[in-house]
């Protein structure tokens, strides 16, 4: 049984090939990538690596021959993905790969987030492609907000717009063993998980636990959405970018980041990791 991950040397695709290596034989593991270099490590581990580049076409379909599972890890070029999954999911068909997994987004079907268009769009393909499924909708990463962690505590300021938006954010790691574990099980019916972290944060609650783990004080200031769309442009983000992170806070004020589901505990069999962890990780890494 071969189970394939596609941007397997990407933050989340590094992960899931992890948790999939402490469950099933490496031999049974094919990792999809668009820069073969960057994955020799894996074939050091006995993971078959595969060229596979969403923006080229013919090497789609023979990376996915003999496939039994696949995980179709969005592609991180917003505005591109639509044409990009169609891409991968034909593929899939002619190759007759029984099963896909997609990372989506959390209540991608209802979301007012700007993002979830794409991620709609998606599962609809699938759906309508007769392939069996799993829709792995992920929410925000709790790492979104702490990218420049150094920053924020050299500073003691972490500035954003979700207001006492409260978010159930969740780490990679998480999502990562939940996939895994999708990916080993094939659950059928064709199920839609929506994945969420355990307990709910709002920003001001996370510059506080920031400051409990560096034993300082980080305050959190919330700014309006043109003035903080100022302040990452200012930074050096791209437009894009900034513009994604701004309606992500924006939308969490209105609940965008949260959930009630505990499809994501129930997947990995435990309370997800807090953000209290998180930081505590990261800080000693
Ligand atoms: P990431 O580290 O940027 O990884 C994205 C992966 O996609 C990389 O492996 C990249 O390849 C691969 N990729 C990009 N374009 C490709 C193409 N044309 N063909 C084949 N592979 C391509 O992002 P991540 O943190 O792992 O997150 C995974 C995905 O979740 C993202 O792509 C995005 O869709 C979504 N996302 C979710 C959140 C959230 O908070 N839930 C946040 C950010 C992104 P290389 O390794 O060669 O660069």
């Amino acid at each position: 049984m071969k189970i394939a991950v596609t941007g397997a040397t990407g933050q989340l695709g590094t992960l899931v090939i992890q948790a999939l290596s402490q469950q099933i034989p490496t031999k049974n593991i094919i990792a999809l990538v668009r820069d073969t270099h960057k994955a020799e490590h894996f074939a050091d581990q006995g993971i078959e690596v595969r060229l596979f580049d969403y923006n080229q076409i013919e090497t789609l379909q023979p990376a996915l021959e003999g496939v039994d599972r696949l995980l179709l890890i969005s592609g991180s070029e917003v505005g591109q993905r639509v044409p990009q999954h169609q891409a991968v999911i034909s593929a899939a068909v002619k190759a007759s790969v029984p099963y896909v997994a997609y990372t989506s987004l959390l209540h991608a079907d209802t979301s007012a987030l700007g993002l979830a268009t794409e991620h709609k769009a998606t599962e609809e393909i699938i759906q309508n492609s007769g392939l069996a499924y799993a829709f792995l909708r992920n929410n925000w990463y709790i790492e979104n907000y702490l990218g420049n962690l150094a920053h924020i505590v050299s500073e003691g300021k972490l500035y954003g717009a979700a207001g006492i938006g409260r978010i159930r954010a969740a780490s990679r790691q998480d999502y990562a063993q939940a996939a895994a574990n999708v990916l080993i099980n094939a659950p059928s019916n064709n199920p839609t998980y929506e994945l969420a972290g355990s307990a709910a944060f709002t920003l001001s609650e996370l510059a506080q636990t920031i400051s409990t783990v560096y034993n300082t004080t980080v305050e959190y200031i919330n700014l309006t959405a043109t003035d903080y769309s100022h302040a990452l442009s200012e930074a050096g983000l791209p437009q894009g970018l900034v513009d994604v992170i701004v309606d992500a806070d924006v939308q969490a004020t209105f609940g965008g980041m949260y959930s009630e589901s505990d499809d994501l505990s129930t997947l990995i069999g435990h309370e997800t990791m807090s953000p209290e962890q998180l930081i505590t990780q990261l800080k000693t890494a």
